[in-house]
């Protein structure tokens, strides 16, 4: 049985929302879901599309166009990042609220799942106009948002002002400060220690567990990482502390090499610096394309969506891959990846370390009471190490690969919370 349609075309296959449901329909078909679960759980929730003006610095009003999809509620408030962009759109931002449903679920936190977004090139605009818009578009979906509704956090090119900038419009409305509406705040403003680092040390952790299951060492492990940003540059500087070589790290704006590993700590410093990762003198310059199909042990994309595709697929050398990222491969190209016998740790789990660590945040915010980075830290990886088991159990219990396993488990948490509660008429 294939998880694809074979007429599939390039851009169907790109479609994060044709991805997602093409590996729900085949998790809800192995798990047998009942018909009327399966209808509920194929569509969202919830999805607000709103268009709102905003001064801009010379004068002119421009309107913006955002979005926020809240996918399920079932388990708990729903949970999701907003991100700015120049090419957010409904299916992208649907997608993503629906893995993170299944992210939450995967790695069993009280949690539905949520996205949002606005059409904007945040790089063309000064910082009092991101802030205006920020806050009007927070009061646009004021009535849905709340620490009991709807719980945002940051994605591409949102951060932790874009969060407190939407904690204080929000706490403004309320007529008092509710840290717990949003998560990924600065740590002066209810943020939790841990957080920036957390989908970092998750991909570590569960890198550490994939190597534990195939009974490889630690030692001299190559690796190369896409995308050298929060995900990409946590992890790598984890893991290389742990003893993995990273022998190849890609920016977007070109990539770099060393056999003998990157020395992490000096390539923060250097982009710090710089701005950018080009013409770092502890690596070769190497094409970014070259480097994901390049000799290693773990691929790590931890960069965007769709960059490993049926066009490069087949090429891969790495014996693990670890999504960092969201949706980094395609439908079609899994199947070509387990073909090939690599051991894929899916995004649902790989990158849920951030979204745990914001559970901790709501969790913080709410009781007023701080906890020490050690147990942030702690009780993550116990999470992570536990939800790695679970799926990897569930996978050689159901003869499925790592995805299906991860998605089967968290339909299924998802679909028996939703009989227990019933469907109210
Ligand atoms: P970021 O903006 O901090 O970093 C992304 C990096 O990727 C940038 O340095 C950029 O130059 C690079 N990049 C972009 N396109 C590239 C390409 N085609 N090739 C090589 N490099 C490229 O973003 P982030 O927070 O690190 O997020 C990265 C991914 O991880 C996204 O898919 C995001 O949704 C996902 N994610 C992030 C978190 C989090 O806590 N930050 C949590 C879960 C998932």
């Amino acid at each position: 049985m294939s998880t694809v349609n074979p007429a599939v075309t390039l851009d169907q296959e790109i479609n994060p929302w044709e991805a997602q449901s093409a590996r729900f329909e085949f998790a809800a078909r192995k798990l047998n879901l009942d018909p009327g679960l399966w209808k509920v759980l194929s569509s969202p929730a919830r999805e607000i599309i709103v268009h709102f003006p905003v001064s801009m610095d010379d004068g002119r009003i421009e309107m913006f166009t955002g979005f926020r999809v809240q996918h399920s509620i079932a388990r708990g408030p729903a949970k999701g990042g907003i991100r700015f962009s120049p090419d957010v759109n409904l299916d992208e931002v649907r997608a993503l609220a629906s893995w993170m449903t299944w992210k939450c679920a995967v790695v069993n936190i009280p949690f539905g799942g949520a996205k949002g977004g606005v059409i904007c090139d945040p790089t063309t605009m000064s910082k009092g106009e991101l802030e205006r818009m920020t806050r009007r578009y927070t009061s646009e979906i004021i009535d849905f948002i709340g620490p009991e509704k709807d719980v945002p956090a940051p994605d591409v090119n949102t951060n932790e002002q874009t969060m407190a900038w939407i904690m204080d419009t929000y706490s403004m409305h309320m007529g008092h400060t509710v840290t717990s509406v949003v998560t990924g705040k600065p740590l002066n403003i209810g943020g939790s220690r841990g957080r920036l680092e957390a989908t970092g040390r998750g991909v570590e952790v569960v890198c550490g567990e994939s190597l534990r299951y195939l009974n490889m060492p630690i030692e001299g492990c190559r690796v190369v990482i896409q995308g050298f940003g929060n995900v990409g540059s946590n992890a790598a500087r984890l893991m290389m502390e742990q003893g993995y070589k990273i022998v190849g790290i890609s920016e977007k704006d070109g990539g770099l090499s060393n056999p003998n590993g990157i020395d992490i700590h000096q390539l923060i410093a250097y982009k710090q610096r710089n701005g950018t990762t080009l013409g770092f003198n502890g690596a070769e310059a190497t094409p970014s394309e070259e480097l994901i199909v390049s000799d290693c042990d773990i691929l790590i994309p931890a960069a965007t969506e769709n960059v490993i595709t049926s066009r490069n697929a087949d090429k891969i050398k790495a014996r693990i891959v670890v999504e960092g990222a969201n949706g980094p491969t395609t439908a079609v190209a899994d199947e070509i990846l387990a073909e090939k016998r690599i051991f894929v740790v899916p995004d649902i789990l790989a990158n849920a370390g951030g979204v745990t660590a914001s559970y901790f945040e709501w969790v913080q915010d709410r009781q007023g009471y701080f906890w020490k980075e050690a147990i942030v830290n702690d009780q993550l990886e116990t999470i992570l190490r536990d939800s790695f088991e679970d799926v990897v159990r569930y996978s050689e219990a159901h003869n499925v690969n790592n995805r299906i396993a991860a998605y089967m488990l968290a339909i299924d948490r998802v679909a028996f919370t939703i009989k227990q509660r019933g469907i109210y008429a």
